[in-house]
């Protein structure tokens, strides 16, 4: 019996994992997590003050205070059970590390006691030579430290054998070079909010900090466990690199809106309350358009908790649906020819204050304000597109982008017909002087068409990058897979470059005698006319979008290596260098990360192309021919006509033919590589992966490949079928 035929038996015939009737989501909300009020009952007076200090304002803790906190946590991690504790980071390979260490240790004379000192607590050393740095170390020092990130509460990880109490902790070398998502995600929100400050400050001097927010929306697949596990091409790369399209795919859109299936619901209601102690405030479970495909969706929270408790969410799924025999895909595109995955990253900005800088307010004064931060937004991505591209691009997302149901790699903004007008009447009051008594501009009436408003955004807005929602945008572009702080520093730089620049046209207006209000109105305009040509309404997904963005002279960078590429211009250099999120060094090291991720990532699906290829289908193949030829040969020797065996000589040309490409076109593929991989200049190398190798084969490979599924007996058929996988749960 094949693998695939017992994994299909056992599907059939398998369990259910039963899961606890589900608890009061308020019973359980943060119960694995050290959170202010828990904070409040394990330390000092001392303790918490310093704490809180930090978290709120930054303020650096000392080690004797230090010292306080850390034993507070142990107290209160070990009344819950926790026997180790590890500094939870997350280094660009794209998942999160962890470095487990006991609290156990031997005091001097041999006495065994538990411990966890202030020192543990702020930094450790794990060994870094094994994370990439794009060449930070090897110019450099080769060791890196992690350090505590009190912003983000230390939590508890429970595993079926055992709980470890995680400190979220960013990871640098030694030199300061930072060597994970997290350290540049808050020096972006730090700049974000000087530069918002400052901003706000022209209509509220009570505005002492800005904070970022941000709510994603994670789609994902859940196929049967034990099918996946007998897909190579799953378990290595995430993604079917093969498969025909079943009869039934998403045509019937039956799953959008269908129930959600009994196995499916178990683990979901599972993982939410595993996330629920976490901390992890989600709030929307729904089926996705794709058959077998869902999302969820927290509340939005300030970024770097958002960005935290997604990686977390993504752990969590991954391992909670073993214990439903579940295997979840976050892949970008797990199956061709339906709809990928996506990680819509909904972003605002909030003051203390609790004003939502990107709703449109009640009064002229806030309307103007929001009017600011929403073509300072505008402006930000029309300017930085190409920042904002090379943030989302990878391997995997290169097949999501601009295929089925997913944005194009053109970056445009959507806001709506109702702001579209808006703009446009700012803009046409050109040689019109705002004045003081100018009501109508001032005002808008922004607030009486917030219903219509909604109303307008709901539907139209699915095909755009980058879409104006109600009372924040939506970044859709996002690879489902990714780690969300790429996409989230570098627009969080680029909007407080443009707000810093905003800042300086307004006041030198206003030092030329301008009235507050006319100068912001006048930048605003100016603004409206240089990004206007990012503003699309239209249907993102269409053909005429890309000639139209053509012909507006906006980028289109379908491949990663090239999107990359403006990840080190002067433009991107002088953006992250002088708002102190990146200095060059770095730059460079995390272009080349990205890159080398990229090769590593087509060296591997072509791998297992030519693995699947030379182990599974063509012995497939062969084995029917075989059954083929002997038939034929029978029936021959009974003495029938050719015309009673012409179906299966055909059937034998046919498989002979595709075999033939297939064998020789991976033996071509692995020939290409070579000569790839001989290429030392590595984003020649990568672009080389990206032309010679995918765009030259992937495709075509595949294509007899599937061709081959649709012909062959399908007992003889090892890798379980996309009907298979889609369908059964
Ligand atoms: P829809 O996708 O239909 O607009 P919602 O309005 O509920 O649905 O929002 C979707 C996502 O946007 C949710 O994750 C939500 O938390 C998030 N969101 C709502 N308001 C904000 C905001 N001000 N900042 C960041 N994210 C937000
Ligand atoms: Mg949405």
């Amino acid at each position: 019996m094949s693998l695939r035929s017992e994994a299909l038996k056992n599907l059939i015939t398998g369990t259910e994992t039963p899961v606890d009737s589900s608890p009061k989501i308020t019973a359980i909300f943060g119960e694995n997590v050290f959170t202010l009020a828990t904070a409040r009952k394990f330390l000092s007076d001392e303790g918490y003050k310093s704490l809180l200090a930090s978290i709120k304002g930054g303020k650096k803790i000392d080690r004797a205070v230090a010292n306080q906190i850390s034993n507070g946590i142990r107290a209160w991690a070990e009344s819950k059970g926790v026997t180790h504790f590890t500094h939870w980071f997350q280094p660009l390979t794209g998942t999160t590390a962890e470095k487990h260490d006991s609290f156990f240790t031997l005091k001097g004379d041999g006495t065994p006691i538990e411990e966890f000192d202030g020192a543990a607590l702020i930094q450790q050393e794990p060994d870094a030579s094994s994370f990439p740095s794009g060449g930070i170390r090897a110019t450099f020092e080769a060791r890196g430290y992690t350090a505590w990130d009190p912003s983000s509460p230390a939590f508890i990880i429970e595993m079926s054998n055992g709980k470890t109490l995680c400190i979220p902790t960013i990871f640098v070398s030694y030199t300061g070079e930072s060597l994970d998502y997290k350290a540049p995600l808050l020096k972006a929100l730090e700049a974000l909010n000087k530069s918002a400050v400052e901003v706000c400050n022209y209509f509220d001097k009570n505005v002492t900090k800005v904070t970022a927010t941000l709510g994603w929306e994670q789609e994902y697949f859940v196929i049967d466990e034990g099918l996946a596990s007998v897909r190579p091409d799953l378990v290595q790369t995430g993604r079917t690199v093969f498969g025909a399209a079943p009869a039934k795919g998403q045509q019937l859109e039956d799953h959008y809106f269908g129930s959600i299936p009994e196995r499916v619901y178990a683990f979901m209601r599972d993982f939410e309350a595993e996330s629920y102690r976490l901390g992890i405030p989600l709030r929307t479970r729904h089926n996705e358009v794709a058959p077998s495909q869902f999302e969820a969706a927290p509340i939005f929270e300030e970024v770097n908790i958002a960005v935290d408790h997604n990686t977390l969410l993504m752990d969590v799924m991954t391992r909670v649906a073993k214990r439903h025999k579940l295997h979840v895909l976050l892949h970008e595109k797990p199956f061709a020819g339906i709809n990928g995955n996506g990680k819509h990253n909904n972003w605002s900005m909030a003051t203390d204050t609790g004003v939502n800088l990107l709703a449109p307010g009640k009064t002229p004064k806030t309307n103007l304000m929001f009017l600011t931060f929403f073509v300072n937004t505008i402006k930000a991505v029309h300017d930085y597109s190409d920042v904002l591209r090379a943030a989302i691009a990878s391997a995997a997302n290169d097949h999501r982008l601009g295929a089925n149901e997913a944005p194009p790699a053109i970056i445009s903004v959507f806001v709506g017909q109702y702001l579209a007008k808006v703009l446009e009447d700012i803009e046409t009051r050109v040689g019109d002087k705002f004045d003081e008594q100018d009501e109508a501009i001032l005002k808008l009436d922004l607030h009486r068409s917030i219903p219509e408003l909604l109303l307008d955004n709901t539907d139209r807005n699915r095909t755009s990058p980058f879409a104006f929602t109600g009372n924040k945008f939506e970044f859709r572009a996002v690879g489902s897979s990714a780690n969300c702080a790429n996409s989230m520093i570098a627009l969080n730089a680029i909007m407080a470059e443009t707000l810093k620049n905003f800042k300086k046209e307004v006041d030198s207006l206003i030092e030329k005698g301008d009235k507050k209000e006319i100068a912001i109105m006048h930048v605003i305009q100016k603004y409206i006319v240089e990004s206007k040509k990012v503003l699309f309404e239209g249907d993102g997904y269409s053909q005429e979008w890309h000639h139209e963005a053509e012909r507006r002279g906006l980028p289109n960078i379908p491949t990663t290596p090239l999107a990359l590429d403006a990840m080190v211009t002067e433009k991107a250099k002088h953006l992250f260098e002088s708002n102190n999120i990146y200095n060059h060094v770095e730059l460079e090291a995390r272009h080349e990360i990205e890159l080398e991720k990229y090769i590593k990532k087509v060296q591997i699906e072509a791998r297992v192309m030519g693995d699947l290829a030379l182990n599974h289908i063509i012995p497939s193949a062969v084995n029917y021919q075989n059954k083929l030829s002997a038939n034929i040969a029978a029936l021959k020797a009974a003495g029938l006509p050719e015309s009673h065996f012409k179906a299966q000589l055909d059937i034998l040309t046919q498989i002979s033919e595709h075999l033939q490409i297939v064998y020789t076109r991976v033996d071509a593929m692995v020939e290409a590589r070579k000569i790839a991989n001989n290429i030392s200049d590595i984003r020649t190398k990568a672009i080389a992966y990206e032309s010679q190798v995918k765009a030259t084969f992937f495709d075509e490979i595949r294509y007899h490949v599937d061709k081959l599924e649709h012909l062959v007996d399908d007992a003889e058929w090892t890798l379980p079928k996309y009907r298979e996988m889609l369908f059964l749960r």
